[in-house]
């Protein structure tokens, strides 16, 4: 195959040893001689692959025994109802931080009373707000770690007086969590540990079963902790690919280790963003995502935009077009990007400037 550069937001790229291992199982899964596709889920095989991915979640991320680990399907955009359905009774607090962070605020306004205690849209959601009061009387608090469209990012595990729940999609595992400051941590698979399909959602048991509203079998979180995330059928092979990835994770030295490459892969960028007079940056500095660099042509420059993208594309350089809302150029640098593959985007904006500078 050929040897290209992907930087897509999402779904993501995975590693090669995770495609290689689908391929396997899809063949043969676990020497049944059955595909991964056409294996029963009530079966012991399915059940080992089930209890190992929980357990690797628990280990990779420390994950305290208070914690249920489930896989659900319906992506980060269904656990926006889930997240208010389980967990508002009087009042819900949300930070805006673009536009996921208001889908999931949407959901909540639509099932009760919530709020936008703060917000960044004024600067098109280039910055994180600061400074904001978290109201004592909210049942809890929800946040967007990191804000894919712009790359953003809350980089810390923040104190909150209520319950804290966090959208997580695009960078989990890229850094190590304090899981016990979160009531719960939600995400769509397909950023950074998976395929698209199935969601993770990480729950202290004790914060669930306080709202008094009838709540939906499905949408019930104590149906599925209680079920083993197996209620229903799950996206068997979604979960199958997701314990491969962890297995990955875990073999390049856990969350510790790929969180200094997923630095140094960030800094290789930016600092060339920084460097290079044909880009700037578009998100504050202090705010900036490792996971995902957005960047546009400088002033002056703004018309070389579309050449720079087929110059790109010639060499070798996929995924890197903008968000539609915001343009420009967005590269996410989830966890199966490689260095190599950074510094073939930097050489690249190199050769471009020394065309046109
Ligand atoms: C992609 C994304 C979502 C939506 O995920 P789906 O699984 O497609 O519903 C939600 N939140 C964030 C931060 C995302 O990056």
């Amino acid at each position: 195959m050929k040897k290209v550069h992907v930087f897509n937001a999402g779904p993501c790229l995975l590693p090669q040893e995770v495609y290689d291992s689908a391929v396997e199982a899809i063949r043969n899964f676990a020497g049944t001689g059955v595909s991964v596709l056409s294996i029963s889920h009530r079966t012991k095989e399915w059940d080992a692959v089930m209890d190992e991915t929980r357990a690797l979640w628990r280990e990779l991320l420390n994950i305290p025994d208070e914690y249920e680990i489930i896989f659900l399907g319906g992506g980060a955009s269904l656990e926006f109802l889930y997240v208010p359905m389980n967990f508002l009774e009087k009042k819900a607090a949300y930070l805006d931080t673009g536009v996921w962070a208001h889908k999931a605020f949407k959901e909540a306004k639509g099932l009760g009373n919530a709020v936008e205690i703060a917000s960044s849209s004024d600067r098109n959601y280039t910055y994180i707000p600061k400074g904001y009061e978290i109201p004592s009387d909210a049942d809890y608090f929800h946040i967007t770690t990191n804000n894919t469209i712009y790359g953003t990012e809350i980089k810390e595990d923040i104190d909150s007086p209520v319950p804290l729940i966090a959208d997580m999609s695009s960078d989990i595992m890229s850094r190590p969590v304090d899981v016990s400051k979160y009531a719960m941590i939600y995400g769509g698979a397909q950023k950074n540990v998976g395929p698209a399909g199935v969601a993770f959602c990480i729950i202290r048991k004790d914060a669930l079963g306080k709202v008094s509203r009838y709540i939906p079998t499905m949408l019930d979180y104590r149906v599925h902790i209680d079920k083993l995330s197996m209620f229903n059928t799950p996206p068997v092979f979604s979960i199958y690919i997701m314990h491969e990835t962890l297995k990955w994770i875990k073999s390049m030295g856990g969350v510790g280790a790929v969180h200094a490459m997923d630095v140094r892969k960030a800094e290789t960028l930016y600092a060339e963003i920084d460097r290079n007079p044909l880009f700037t940056g578009t998100a504050e500095k202090e705010d900036r995502s490792i996971m995902n660099v957005c960047f546009v042509m400088a002033p002056g420059y703004e018309a070389l935009q579309d050449e720079f993208f087929s110059f790109a594309k010639a060499h070798d350089i996929i995924g890197i077009k903008g968000h539609r809302s915001v343009g420009g150029f967005r590269a996410s640098l989830y966890n199966a990007c490689q260095q190599e593959d950074v510094e073939a985007l930097v050489d690249c904006m190199k050769e471009f400037e020394k065309l046109h500078a």
